[in-house]
């Protein structure tokens, strides 16, 4: 019989257990964890020796649902069942999802799309829960416990949205995320940049489908992501069309200028779909092949059983594929212009995702950046290194001298929209999370109860140019004049960079909050250039912000004028009440157009001209409390 130690309540088992805490890099493709042990961060493999877990998710006939490479075998034969790249629906609406073409039937949902499956509709939470699941099993029994939390990367671009989506997938997976990290902090972290001098990291991420940069700024252990730039539509598989391309040319299936050789192939019936697909895989492996030799053959079997057999050289492969790796640059040298750096500006430049392993990708970046990248650590796995390194911080594992704590910040600034659909931001771009940040604001009509409050996200002034987060009302707000009522509104973004704001009038105690959940539909090239729309807007929302502060101001002493000339015209004579009443129509007239500065004028005249109707009914006010009392009676 086993003899199972029991711990005295109040004793911890053992005074230096190690929690067990993962990184999780949940990719479009594929998917990895791993750990901290020994010291040591390390990929975790499955049980076939397998680090990559492609990140497909199938319904099986049987109620079965299988996860990755399994399921990646059936994504042909059984293409509405079996889900791929669920990333890309990850927090976005119907519309977003459409733009991607797929095979996929969407249902329309609040928040976020559903894909239909035979096993039902499929939330992309749902389906990417299912490949943390086994990420997770996969950790626990490699690591011989529960697991304590984890750290899951996203994008740098991804917004609150697609994070909480992320976050609520770990949950469904039954996973503590200790934070959620943005991937090129993750790659910067696991080499250790995190621990250096201040300065600019460069991350170049060439993935099977995507290309992402992002130019992160390191101050005080503290990364920020300055700039993010990419391209969604390339990366190594595009490399492997233009082999397929070569091989159809080179073995005269199609005319040497044939500018669309694999299409004019498919329609003129001299290649078929599977053809295409046995080319496709062969290309690939012709190419990964090329970065550790400068020759391979590609050799592919047809369907009509003949077969294709050239030779390749590393070369050649650069010819046909050098103005992919030029437009990599090119996006590059335009993130840097957006970070407003220079490629000497940047102190490290870290490489990701398995294309750049190719030598001419790595020779464009040396040459454009005049160094070599960082690159030791495996591409495909430097990210979810990174974060395992992460986790293992927060789990509490630290070794004496890890006292360090590595911060993100918040991509966007948070506010408040305010009378005139401006902007007051409550959360400036780049706080380091957490925060909590509180401003008061006031009501702007007398007796008003209750106030609209509209949470948006973005650097410009007007909240039309801004993305809209949320909206709730604060209710029950006592009766008061304009301008008496004091609300709190309060900011509060988590470790995770989710946010929730409270209102409350400070008088009553009457409170009302909300936890952002965003309303979707941003894609993440909009998501970009609204952080470049502020920089190049920045003149103009001036502008735009001193006229809508003037019209507002407008507003509010014309009806301040209003309220009081109701109760109290009789302090004025016929020929003074003429007076307000015209200046209270060249205020109206000049309130409609977009002159800032006749605005500012008629509202200096009318508060001018109402000067002495003021100062009366101050005094009617004065007698009116006094009425009745005694001088002692007076504080
Ligand atoms: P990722 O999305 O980061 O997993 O990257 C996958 C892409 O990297 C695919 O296009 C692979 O063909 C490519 N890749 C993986 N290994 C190599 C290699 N040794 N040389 C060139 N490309 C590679």
């Amino acid at each position: 019989m086993a003899l199972l130690q029991i711990s005295e309540p109040g004793m911890s088992p053992e005074p230096h257990q190690r929690r067990l805490a993962v990184g999780i890099d949940l990719g479009t493709t594929n998917s990895l964890v791993a750990a901290v042990r020994s010291s040591l961060p390390e990929v975790l493999e499955d049980e076939h020796r397998h680090a990559l877990l492609p990140s497909v998710v199938a319904y099986g006939n049987d109620e079965r649902i299988t996860v990755g490479a399994e399921a990646a075998a059936r994504a042909i034969a059984d293409p509405h069942n079996t889900i791929v790249s669920v990333k890309r629906f990850m927090g976005r609406g119907i519309d977003d999802a459409r733009r991607h073409r797929t095979a996929y039937r969407f249902t329309d949902a609040p928040g976020m799309v559903r894909i239909q499956t035979r096993a039902g509709d499929k939330s992309p939470v749902e389906v990417s829960s299912e490949i943390l699941k086994v990420l997770r099993r996969r950790a626990e029994m490699s690591l011989g416990g529960e697991l304590y939390g984890a750290v899951i990367t996203v994008p740098a671009y991804f917004d609150d949205a697609q994070r909480q989506a992320t976050k609520d997938a770990a949950r469904l997976a039954g996973i503590e995320v200790l934070r959620l990290l943005n991937e090129p902090t993750a790659a910067a972290i696991a080499y250790g940049l995190d621990n250096g001098t201040e300065g600019r990291v460069v991350v170049f991420d060439l993935g099977g489908g995507t290309f992402d940069v992002s130019v992160l700024h390191l101050s005080r252990g503290v990364f920020e992501v300055v700039a993010t730039g990419g391209d969604s539509a390339l990366g190594g598989d595009d490399f492997d069309r233009r082999i397929v391309e070569w091989a159809l040319r080179e073995t005269g299936l199609v005319q040497a200028a044939e500018p669309d050789p694999i299409g004019s192939a498919l329609s003129a019936g001299s290649l078929s779909a599977a053809d295409l697909r046995a080319m496709t895989v062969e290309a690939r492996r012709a190419k990964e092949a090329l970065s550790d030799s400068t020759l391979t053959t590609f050799s592919c079997p047809l369907s009509d059983s003949s077969a294709v057999r050239l030779p390749l050289a590393r070369e050649r492969f650069d010819a046909i594929t050098a103005d992919l790796v030029s437009r990599t640059i090119t996006v590059v040298r335009r993130t840097l212009r957006d970070a407003r750096i220079d490629a000497t500006d940047a102190g490290s430049v870290v490489l990701v995702g398995g294309a750049t392993r190719m030598p001419a990708t790595r020779a464009a970046v040396a040459s454009f950046f005049g160094r070599p990248a960082l690159s030791n650590i495996d591409p495909d796995r430097v990210v979810a290194i990174g974060a395992a390194m992460q986790a293992n911080l927060l789990a509490g594992n630290r070794r004496e001298g890890d006292d360090w704590l590595l911060l993100d910040v918040i991509p966007l600034s948070l506010g408040l929209e305010t009378m005139g659909g401006l902007v007051e931001k409550i959360v400036p771009r780049n706080s380091t999370i957490p925060v909590a940040r509180a401003q008061e604001f006031t009501t702007f009509r007398d007796g008003q109860t209750a106030l609209a409050i509209h949470v948006v996200q973005g650097e410009r002034e007007l909240v039309s140019d801004c993305r809209s987060l949320a909206r709730f009302e604060l209710r029950g707000i006592p009766p008061m004049s304009a301008g008496a009522a004091r609300i709190r509104v309060s900011f509060q973004v988590d470790a995770d960079g989710l946010l929730s704001v409270t209102a409350c009038e400070q008088s009553s105690g009457v409170k009302a909050s909300v936890a952002v959940r965003p309303s979707y539909g941003l894609s993440d090239d909009e998501i970009a250039n609204m952080l470049q729309q502020s920089f190049s807007s920045a003149s103009a929302d001036r502008d735009a912000r001193a006229l809508r502060e003037q019209q507002v101001e407008a507003d509010r002493l014309y009806e301040a004028t209003r309220s009081a000339l109701d109760v109290d015209a009789d302090l004025l004579t016929e020929s003074e009440r003429a007076v307000v009443e015209s200046l209270l129509a060249r205020l109206r007239e000049t309130r409609l157009g977009t002159d800032t500065d006749a605005i500012r004028h008629a509202v200096d005249a009318l508060a001018r001209g109402t000067e002495h109707f003021a100062s009366r009914r101050m005094d009617r006010a004065i007698s009116k409390a006094l009425a009745g009392r005694r001088i002692d009676q007076i504080d």
